[in-house]
Order: structure tokens, then C-alpha cells, then sequence
């Protein structure tokens, strides 16, 4: 078996068509979207991701705006900037990106944001709406993997999801996007013991564990599941996902490759919250 590939970068670019296409109209009856960021210090791979996303504004015709501060900032600082752009009528998303520098608590600073702001779908109300079973303001990578299944009808219902992650960012939104699609959902993490025994009964396995220590071979996929590769390592400087490609691509039906995967559709996932915040924000929605 040769899997299919999920090409996010693919299915990235037809999303922020249809993102560019509803911004054209919502512009043409006077809502501008606009996303403001936070980037706290000067770390590389944040800065990086920053680009993309602001690029990614600016193709779809979304105004944006970074606000850099320096790593010395302090937690006031960064939430009285927050209280600005909460009260600013121009902006629609406000992403602080993370990881914020150790002395500031993220998780205060993300409820400091006003959950309508939220493009990140982590205030803890939008986590709760999602969880509740109301998908609103989701955090864009499990919204991304979600779309990337559905695009290539990969199902979803009653089949058995294996999350290998329960961070608030990607597993635990993850867990609640599938449940909503009737998905049976295991959710996997450090502590889980015999994980190649539970990973090669799921249908679907997502890894988001980016460790370099930390390999999903063929032994641990079910043949024919559908594998969906978060996690990002640097091993001998190079990049790389949580999945041996060349042999569990010949063991699954799908495969998302890294680069080329989740990466473009968080960020085109980005770009519609983005647009779905500004339609909250002018009552459109
Ligand atoms: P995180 O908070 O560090 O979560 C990592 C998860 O992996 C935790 O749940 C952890 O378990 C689990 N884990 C660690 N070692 C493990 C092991 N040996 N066996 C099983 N589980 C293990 O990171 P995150 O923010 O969720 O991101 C996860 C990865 O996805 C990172 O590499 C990140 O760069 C990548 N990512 C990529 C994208 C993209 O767009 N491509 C977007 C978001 C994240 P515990 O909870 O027990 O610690």
C-alpha cells in the first residue's frame, strides 16, 4: 500500500480563496478583518511562524499588524497592551504567539484577551463553548487537521481516533472536534503506557509530540489508518515531524507529510477565524 498524501498546502490554498473572497465582501459592506499579534522576544522559530501568518494576511486582504516587545517585558506591560487591543474597534484577533518567555503566565495572559478576540481559540470560554460541543472560535491546528480529513473524506464517524498529545493548543480541541463527529477518541501523552499497543488499533492516529526521541514507525500503525503528523523536531539541525514517512507511507491509506501538512492549515485556519471574529464583532454572524 502507497498512502495518499494530504496535501495541506493544497487544500491551505483553496480555504484562503474562499477566505479572500469573503473578505472582498465583507469590505465592499464596510468591515475591514484585522489581526494584531504579540510576539514577546526574540525567538527565531515564533518570529518565523509570525511571517507566515502576516504574509498570509496580506494575500487575503486582511490588514494586520505585529506588536514586538522586548523579552524583558513584564506581565503588566504585556496585559495592559492586551487591554488596548481589546478595546480597539479596528482590531478583530488579537494572537499572543507562544511560547511566551518563563516569567509571564501565558494562561493569565490568554484570559486577559476578550474571548470574541480570541483567533486562537484558547480563552478558556472558547475552550469551554468546544467542549460544550459549540464550535465557534477553535484553535486553528486541530480545526486545520479536521478540514484536511474531511477534504479527502477520510471518515471520521465511529471510527477509532488516537490523539498522541493533550495539550490545550492541539489534542484537547482535537479530542473535542472529533468526539462532535462521532469519532471513539484515546488521547495519548507521556505517561500513557504501552502506546504502540493502543496506537495500532486506531484508525486514525495523530502525533503531535515533536521530540527528537520520539518516532511513529510502521509497527505502530494500523494498516490502512490514516496518519496525521503534528509534532516538529530538529534532529541534527533539520527539521522534521513525529512520523518515519518513507515506511508508514507504505503501510497507511493517508499520510500528511511535514512540510506540507498541518503547517499551511493552521495558518489558513488563522485567516478564517480571523474573518469569523470580524463577522462576531460587526453582528454579521
Ligand atoms: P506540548 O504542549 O509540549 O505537547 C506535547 C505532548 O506530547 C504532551 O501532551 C506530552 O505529554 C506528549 N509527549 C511528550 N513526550 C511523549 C512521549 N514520549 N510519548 C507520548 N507522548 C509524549 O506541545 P504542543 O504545543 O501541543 O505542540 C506539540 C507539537 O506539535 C510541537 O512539536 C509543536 O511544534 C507542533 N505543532 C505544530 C503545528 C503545526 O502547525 N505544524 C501547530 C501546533 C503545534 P504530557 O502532556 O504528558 O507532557
Amino acid at each position: 500500500m502507497t498512502a495518499t498524501i494530504l496535501d495541506g498546502k493544497l487544500v491551505a490554498a483553496e480555504a484562503k480563496k474562499h477566505v479572500k473572497v469573503e473578505v472582498e465582501r465583507m469590505k465592499a459592506s464596510g468591515t475591514n478583518p484585522h489581526l494584531s499579534t504579540v510576539l514577546v522576544g526574540d525567538e527565531p522559530a515564533s518570529a518565523s511562524y509570525l511571517k507566515s501568518k502576516h504574509k498570509a494576511c496580506q494575500e487575503a486582504g486582511i490588514g494586520s499588524e505585529n506588536h514586538h516587545l522586548p523579552v524583558e517585558t513584564t506581565q503588566k506591560e504585556l496585559e495592559n497592551l492586551i487591554f488596548k487591543l481589546n478595546v480597539d474597534p479596528k482590531v478583530n484577533g488579537i494572537l499572543v504567539q507562544l511560547p511566551l518567555p518563563g516569567h509571564l503566565d501565558e494562561n493569565t495572559v490568554i484570559e486577559r484577551i476578550v474571548p470574541y478576540k480570541d483567533v486562537d481559540g484558547l480563552h478558556p470560554m472558547n475552550a469551554g463553548k468546544l467542549a460544550s460541543g459549540i464550535e465557534g472560535l477553535v484553535p486553528c491546528t486541530p480545526k486545520g487537521i479536521v478540514k484536511l480529513l474531511e477534504h479527502y473524506k477520510v471518515p471520521l464517524r465511529g471510527q477509532r481516533a488516537m490523539i498522541v498529545n493533550r495539550s490545550t493548543l492541539v489534542g484537547r480541541p482535537l479530542a473535542m472536534l472529533f468526539l462532535n463527529r462521532d469519532a471513539t477518541v484515546t488521547m495519548a501523552h507521556s505517561k500513557t503506557l504501552n502506546l504502540p499497543e493502543v496506537s495500532r488499533s486506531a484508525d486514525i492516529l495523530v502525533s503531535a509530540v515533536g521530540r527528537s526521541n520520539f518516532q511513529v514507525e510502521a509497527k505502530h500503525v494500523k494498516p490502512g489508518a490514516a496518519v496525521v503528523d503534528v509534532g516538529l523536531s530538529r534532529v541534527d539541525g533539520k527539521l522534521r515531524g513525529d512520523v518515519d514517512f518513507g515506511e508508514v507511507s507504505k503501510v497507511a491509506k493517508y499520510l500528511t507529510p511535514v512540510p506540507g501538512g498541518v503547517g499551511p492549515m493552521t495558518v489558513a485556519m488563522l485567516l478564517e477565524n480571523t474573518v469569523m471574529a470580524a463577522m462576531i464583532q460587526s453582528g454579521k454572524n
